[in-house]
Formats: structure tokens, C-alpha cells, sequence
């Protein structure tokens, strides 16, 4: 394994003492190892928020209290730990009990005693599966060409910030971006040169965002979108001016806008506020970002409304 790369984390769920220290001792030097001494642990462990999840997890199946089949059934049913690789390792070795636990969602199912040759390559290649499906999930959220999230991905970010913020009463507002004469930029520098802008402009923006809560998400074409949880009105409107003012401080020549002889954009943003409206749909806030940049382009171009 590369060592510049994080190690990755196994977590060992047993109740016998002599079986985490086998399995310990067997995987340490390649991955973290963490352990649970009972059902009950492993879950207080994997439903606590701020510890960070481990990538695969050993399983025993027959504990006292909570079993294994219960931890993995409620592991699976939860969005936040059902990606984590579940192995069963345990002495039931009816058919019938590695059927249910391969139902219940394990990737795999070794019984004690084990042979550590065949433990440590079967916990090899469900890592690399999981960290090329981890990899894979990964850039299905990226765009391709600016290397910033995605229109997939600003839809579930904005679904989890407005829930978020509707529950604890903030506001939250969302910007849309739209590059100014960007079809006469294509039509006379090219699309190369028009791509080569599309990224610089998605930089301009990323960087331009200093909370950590807020992103910037390319929403298609030459349309970016801001979402700033727990943003109001005037800030919105703030931020939304260091927006245009990063793009319009590239100074990418452009000769055939009416707006300026650099490459700029239109900003139109709109806020939420629960403690006034009482929208709670996604789509109203963005048509009312949609019209803020119809207002903005009718007045000129390269502003805020
Ligand atoms: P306005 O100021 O009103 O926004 O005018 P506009 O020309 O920017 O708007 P319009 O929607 O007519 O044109 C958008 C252009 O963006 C057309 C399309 O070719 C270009 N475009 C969209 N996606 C890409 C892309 O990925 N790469 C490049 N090079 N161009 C793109
Ligand atoms: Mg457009
Ligand atoms: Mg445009």
C-alpha cells in the first residue's frame, strides 16, 4: 500500500477478547483498526455524528444483546452507514445462516476458525471494491469540465440545506450565475477557448466563497449556482458582488459583449426565510434566483439583482 495514502479503517466487532486480538493482529499493519466489544457499542459508535466511519466492518454474529444480524440490518436501513462493507465473521456455519446474512446486505461471510491468509485477501478485495466504488460515487457528483460539484450534486446539497435550515429557523439564500455574452465568446475565440473560460470562471468562483457551509455548484451550460446556508438578504447580495467582482478581475478578453471588454456575469439571488415566508419547496426559491438574472441581464449585464 502506498504510504502516502490515509490508512484505511476496519472496524472489529466481537465479543470474545481472543478473536479481536486475532483479527487485530492479522490486519494492523495495513489498515486502522478500531473495535466493539459488543452490538451495542458498535452502533453507539457508528450513530455518533462526529466519529468518522470505518470502511469495512468484521462482524460476529452471535453476541449477547444486540447480534450481528440485528447491527448489520440496522446499519444497512440507515443512509449515513449503509455504504459501509459489512463481512460476517462467525462459527454459525449453516447455509442457511450465511444466506440471511448475505440477504441482509454483507458482502461476505467467513467462519471461525478462520484461516488468516484467506481472512486478510477476502478483507484486500472488498477494500478495493469499496474504494473504487467510494471513487467512483466520488466524481459522480463532480462536473467533468470545471472539477466543481455538479448539478446532482447541488440538488441533494440543496435538499439537506433546506431541511437543515427550515428546522433550525435560518435563512437560506441561492445565487445564480450566468456568464454574459457567452455564445459571442464561443462563436469568436472557439469552444477550447470557451472551455478554458468555463474553468477559469468556476475557480473564480470557488475561491470566492470563504464559509465553510457554502458551495458553488456548475447547474449546466455556462450557469452556476451558489447555495449559502444560513445567509441572509444582505449578505446573499454581498457575497454575490464578490462573485461578479472575482469574475470580472480574470480579465478574460472579451470583444463581442455590450457589457464590458472582459468576461463577466449576471448574478441574481434570492433568500428564504422562515421566519417569513412559508414556502418549504426548493423550486420557488430558484425561480425567484431565475428571475433576480432576467432582471439583472435586462438592466445591463455584469450586476447583482
Ligand atoms: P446572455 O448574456 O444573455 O446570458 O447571453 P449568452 O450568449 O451567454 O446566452 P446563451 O444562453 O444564448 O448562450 C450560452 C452559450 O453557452 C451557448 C453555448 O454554446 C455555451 N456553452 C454552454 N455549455 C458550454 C460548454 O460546456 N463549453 C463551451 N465552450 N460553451 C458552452
Ligand atoms: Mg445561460
Ligand atoms: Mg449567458
Amino acid at each position: 500500500m502506498n504510504n502516502d495514502e490515509p490508512k484505511t479503517t476496519i472496524l472489529v466487532v466481537d465479543d470474545q477478547p481472543a478473536n479481536i486480538q486475532a483479527l487485530g493482529a492479522l490486519l494492523k499493519d495495513e489498515y486502522r483498526v478500531r473495535v466493539a466489544t459488543s452490538g451495542e457499542k458498535a452502533l453507539a459508535m457508528l450513530q455518533d455524528g462526529n466519529q468518522e466511519l470505518p470502511d469495512l466492518i468484521l462482524l460476529d454474529i452471535k453476541m449477547p444483546g444486540i447480534d450481528g444480524y440485528e447491527v448489520c440490518r440496522r446499519l444497512k436501513e440507515n443512509p449515513a452507514t449503509s455504504g459501509i462493507a459489512i463481512i460476517f465473521v462467525t462459527a454459525l456455519d449453516a447455509a442457511s445462516e450465511e444466506e440471511h446474512g448475505l440477504n441482509l446486505g454483507a458482502v461476505d461471510y467467513i467462519t471461525k476458525p478462520f484461516n488468516p491468509a484467506i481472512v486478510r485477501a477476502r478483507v484486500h478485495t472488498h477494500m478495493n471494491l469499496k474504494r473504487k466504488t467510494d471513487l467512483l460515487e466520488k466524481f459522480a457528483l463532480l462536473d467533468g469540465l470545471t472539477g466543481i460539484p455538479n448539478r446532482r450534486h447541488f440538488d441533494e446539497l440543496f435538499d439537506k440545506e433546506m431541511r437543515r435550515c427550515l428546522r433550525n429557523g435560518l435563512p437560506l439564500s441561492v445565487i445564480m450565475t450566468d456568464i454574459d455574452h457567452f455564445k459571442g465568446f464561443n462563436d469568436n475565440y472557439g469552444h477550447g477557448a470557451g472551455d478554458k473560460c468555463l474553468q477559469k470562471v468556476a475557480g473564480a468562483l470557488s475561491g470566492s466563497l470563504v464559509r465553510p457551509g457554502d458551495s458553488i455548484c456548475r447547474y449546466g451550460g455556462e450557469e452556476f449556482v451558489a447555495l449559502l446556508p444560513g445567509t441572509d438578504a444582505a449578505g446573499a447580495r454581498e457575497v454575490a458582488e464578490r462573485l461578479r467582482v472575482a469574475v470580472e478581475a480574470l480579465a478574460i478578453t472579451h470583444e463581442h459583449s455590450s457589457a464590458a471588454p472582459v468576461v463577466t456575469v449576471s448574478l441574481g439571488a434570492a433568500t428564504l426565510d422562515p421566519r417569513r415566508d412559508s414556502e418549504t419547496d426548493r423550486q420557488p426559491l430558484l425561480s425567484r434566483a431565475d428571475q433576480a438574472l432576467y432582471a439583472a441581464k435586462e438592466a445591463g449585464r455584469n450586476r447583482v439583482a
